[in-house]
């Protein structure tokens, strides 16, 4: 399938979760099990190579699509999830949220120092949530070597946010 073609299979919602945000609906996609299965070849065709040795999936439609593609590479998935999920010790990160903030963690044990991890998220916005996710990577002593994404919205000037270079998307709302 195409760009467009997974580009059609994406929902569009205005005025969700609040008025003026207009969400671009995956669920549609997911459902489609040809358009799912394309977007999971696709997104993990460019990952091929690059000897990573982990991959992180950002809660929670970050894991939908992370998991997939970890499986595909034969390498290990690692969530980065919300306060309070993870279960054993953990390193979090404050990063701001259009109104307020939010905390992400990882397990501190999850990547070793120097580790080559692939990010991986369904949208990518104002890139907030990713760039909390890269110093996660840091603190852990973890190089990222490519941010996946199935679809950006490059209005919002999260690519801006975000390393040169390693930064792929298949969409563009
Ligand atoms: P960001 O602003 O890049 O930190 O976006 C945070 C998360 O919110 C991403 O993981 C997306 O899943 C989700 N998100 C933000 N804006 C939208 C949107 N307009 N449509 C769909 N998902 C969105």
């Amino acid at each position: 399938m195409t760009p467009e073609q997974l580009a059609a299979k994406i929902r569009t919602i205005p005025d969700f979760p609040q008025p003026g945000i207009v969400f671009r609906d995956i669920t549609t996609l997911l459902q489609d099990a040809e358009a799912f299965s394309a977007s999971i070849d696709a997104m993990t065709a460019p990952l091929r190579g690059l000897k990573a040795d982990a991959l992180i999936g950002i809660e929670s439609r970050g894991f939908i699509f992370g998991a997939p593609i970890a499986r595909e590479l034969g390498i290990g998935f690692v969530p980065v999830r919300k306060l309070g999920k993870l279960p054993g010790e953990t390193i979090s990160i404050e990063y701001d949220l259009e109104y307020g903030t939010n905390v992400l963690q990882i397990h501190r044990d999850a990547l070793r120092p120097g580790a080559r991890v692939i990010i991986v998220d369904d949208v990518l916005a104002t890139g907030g949530t990713v760039a909390g996710t890269l110093k996660l990577v840091e603190q852990l002593g973890a190089i990222p070597v490519a941010i996946s994404f199935l679809a950006e919205l490059p209005a919002l000037g999260g690519r801006a946010r975000l390393p040169d270079g390693i930064v792929s998307a298949l969409i563009a709302f």
